[in-house]
């Protein structure tokens, strides 16, 4: 049997050594370490991944939706499998850690499982999606959503800047387009027992309260607003200040009513204004029609629906104040998801099996979790981000501190083995 560890090199130093070689495949000439997907360095380092899982002993294959697959064969290879993983694709000027610490993470579980002499029920697969990140097509998460049947015919069809469809990309990458739409999905008896994550946390509560493990309760939901200001044009140097209906002011009045509407908010409650567009670029017009962006996330459903009704009529009241229309639309971007109870009462047995302090946290962030918890009972569990950053080169996490989630990670799937949950699992 192959391993990844030597007697002198470690779970940490193994870990430090892979995360530094991943980190070498990265697009030059852009800021951090850039690997988006769809990417030359992206595709060269898929082959470096399953190259990785090989090493592990894992029975590698590339799924139709692009996504890498390590299967750890189980004593009952017909038993729901379970399932851990996460995302090597990066934003553009990203880090090192984020995504890439669930994947590499997963392998060294696998480690931690063989070292130990532990051979699982139930096979064990160790994915790594394509295309976690956001991207040009707007649409994240693409070999979660295919594997949970999500991807629509519409989806296909979005266009990045230079108008080429993502089924074209998908094309360019070497995958059939019209795969993504079936056959990927797991439905029916390719359910997963269970799917656990791991993942930096992105935020600052981990480090500040000197925690070493989050064991995620539930994954943000996000609305997001555009609102439109509606006044009227007018020379900028000659109609008089309270004579003017003007947009940018609305718009301006809106952006501080968000802020404190996020201010005011129950913990982990978020609102930003991200744009704001005035449809004419001259110097010298009062704006007459201004676009507004923003999104607000929470964890808490009922926040979010209260946030979208008092944000919609302080927003209009203040508009009103300046004489200036407001037409706001807000669509939901993702639905708040629950990690499974079982799945987090498992995790938080291991930390405490292994003597390592954890905390209940919510994610604000969204996660390839969000779609696999369509398919099966959900759970993450967050190591710490160093001054709580993360998308950007200072990403950080130490080793030792993914060390012990891979220890958690290990522990937990062990646990999920021979769990028996009670109830089916949530579907979309
Ligand atoms: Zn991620």
């Amino acid at each position: 049997m192959p391993g990844l560890y030597t007697a002198d090199a470690g779970a940490t130093e193994w870990l430090d050594s892979a995360l530094t070689d991943l980190a070498e495949f990265r697009s030059t000439g852009r800021p951090g370490w850039t690997r988006e997907v769809f990417s030359e360095s992206y595709r060269e380092s898929r082959h470096w991944v399953a190259d990785k899982m090989r090493a592990a002993g894992l029975q590698v294959h590339v799924d139709d939706a692009g996504n890498i697959i390590g299967r750890l064969p189980g004593r009952n290879p017909a038993a729901p499998p379970l399932v851990t993983g996460s995302h090597t694709d990066t934003v553009d000027g990203g880090g090192r850690f984020d995504g890439v610490v669930g994947v590499l993470g997963g392998l060294a579980a696998v480690e931690t499982l063989r070292e130990s002499g532990t051979v699982l029920g139930r096979d064990l697969l160790v994915v790594d999606f394509l295309g976690e990140e956001s991207n040009p097509f707007g649409l994240s998460c693409l070999g979660s959503r295919a594997l949970a049947g999500e991807l629509t015919p519409r989806d296909l069809a979005r266009t990045d800047y230079s108008d080429r469809t993502l089924a074209s990309a998908f094309e360019d990458f070497g995958l059939d387009p019209s795969d993504l739409l079936g056959r990927a999905a797991w439905t029916g008896t390719r359910r997963p027992h269970a799917y656990l994550e791991l993942h930096v946390e992105q935020g600052p509560v981990l480090e500040a309260r000197g925690t070493e493990i989050g064991i995620v309760t539930a994954i943000t939901g996000i609305e997001r607003l555009v609102a439109s200001f509606t006044g009227t044009p007018d020379h900028a140097g000659t109609r008089p200040m309270d004579d003017r209906r003007d947009a940018m002011v609305a718009a301006a009045e809106a952006v501080l009513a968000i802020r404190a509407e996020g201010c005011g908010a129950p913990e982990h409650g978020v609102a930003t204004v991200t744009r704001l567009e005035n449809a004419s670029s001259s110097p010298n017009v009062v704006p007459s029609l201004v676009r507004l962006h923003g999104e607000v996330r929470s964890v808490d459903e009922s926040w979010l629906t209260g946030t979208r009704r008092r944000l919609a009529e302080e927003i209009a009241a203040r508009a009103g104040q300046h004489g200036v229309e407001a037409d706001l639309s807000w669509t939901t971007d993702n639905a708040v998801v629950r990690s499974a109870p079982g799945v987090q009462d498992l995790a938080a047995a291991a930390c405490d099996a292994a003597g390592v302090s954890w905390l209940p946290v919510p994610s604000g962030a969204t996660h390839d979790a969000v779609h696999m918890a369509a398919l099966a009972p959900m759970g993450m569990i967050f190591v710490p981000s160093a001054n709580g950053k993360s998308h950007c080169p200072e990403e950080f996490t130490a080793t030792g501190q993914i060390a012990t989630g891979v220890r958690v990670l290990a522990d937990t799937l062990i646990r999920l083995d021979t769990h028996h949950f009670p109830h089916p699992p949530r579907t979309h």
